[in-house]
């Protein structure tokens, strides 16, 4: 679980987030909503802790990373328990599918490379891309670029998965299939914090959505209310131009 108490964050004397708080219980999917600028990407990486919060309290999974120093062994374990999905997907470009899975496994938590391989073996059958393994990502396409991206962080066991508008680099046909697994993953239980444009998906498969607007939550509640009936007129504006 993440919980976040008024956390302000500030780039410099630009204010993102302005106090900011809520909670992500174990199993929900939550989808981040805002237009651009607005700190979505900003609130995720602070749930990583790849960015440090000014003020509040923040505390992912009983590890308050409120202040400003922290543990080297908790921040490890944190980022082992909590996985990341960007919009460019990040693989190593010189380093094969199953090279890029198994690199955390081994060097992070200290697996042999036979039982990280069994595990990208695992996680690449779940994704549909057994037969990539051997495959350069400059030989995949967009949607097989983020399924490896996902299964890559997989391979370590997270608790927790923040997706950072994965399908936006994608072009349009390839978008299915990457949503598809991310829906998969929510059904098998998967706590997942989604920034996305996908209205569609984020009414299919998020518990809850957080509108995010100049630094603050702007409306928040169950993803069928917030999302077909917005009591904002600048959640209504963003959904409007959405379409
Ligand atoms: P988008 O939908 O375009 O991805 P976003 O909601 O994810 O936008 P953020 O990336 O969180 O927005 O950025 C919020 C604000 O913080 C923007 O004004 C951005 O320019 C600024 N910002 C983000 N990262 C930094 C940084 N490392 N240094 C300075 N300013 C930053
Ligand atoms: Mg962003």
């Amino acid at each position: 679980a993440i919980l976040f108490e008024t956390i302000e964050k500030n780039f410099g004397s630009l204010k993102v987030l302005k106090g900011i708080t809520g909670e992500i219980n174990r199993g929900e999917v939550i989808a981040v909503i805002g237009s651009s600028g607005c700190g979505k990407s900003t609130l995720l990486r602070c749930f990583n802790r790849l960015e440090t919060i000014d003020n509040g309290r923040l505390v992912i999974n009983g590890i308050n990373v409120s202040r400003p120093t922290v543990d080297y062994s908790q921040l490890r374990q944190l980022r082992t328990q909590v996985g990341m999905v960007f919009q460019q997907f990040n693989l190593f470009p010189h380093l094969s599918v199953l090279e890029n899975m198994t690199l955390a496994p081994r060097k992070v938590l200290g697996k042999t490379p036979k039982e990280s391989a069994q595990l990208a073996g695992l996680y690449l059958e779940k994704v549909g891309l057994f037969d990539k393994a051997s495959s350069y990502p400059e030989q995949l396409s967009g949607g097989q670029k983020q399924r490896v991206a996902i299964a890559r962080s997989l391979c370590m066991n997270p608790q927790i998965m923040l997706f950072d508008e994965p399908t936006s680099a994608l072009d349009p046909e390839l978008v299915g299939e990457v949503l598809q697994v991310m829906q998969q993953l929510a059904a098998e239980g998967m706590t997942m914090v989604i920034v996305t444009h996908e209205m569609q998906f984020a009414r299919e498969v998020a518990n809850r959505v957080i509108f995010l607007d100049k630094g603050v939550v702007a409306e928040q509640g169950l993803a069928s209310e917030v999302l077909s009936n917005p009591q904002s007129d600048r959640l209504r504006i963003f959904l409007s131009r959405l379409n």
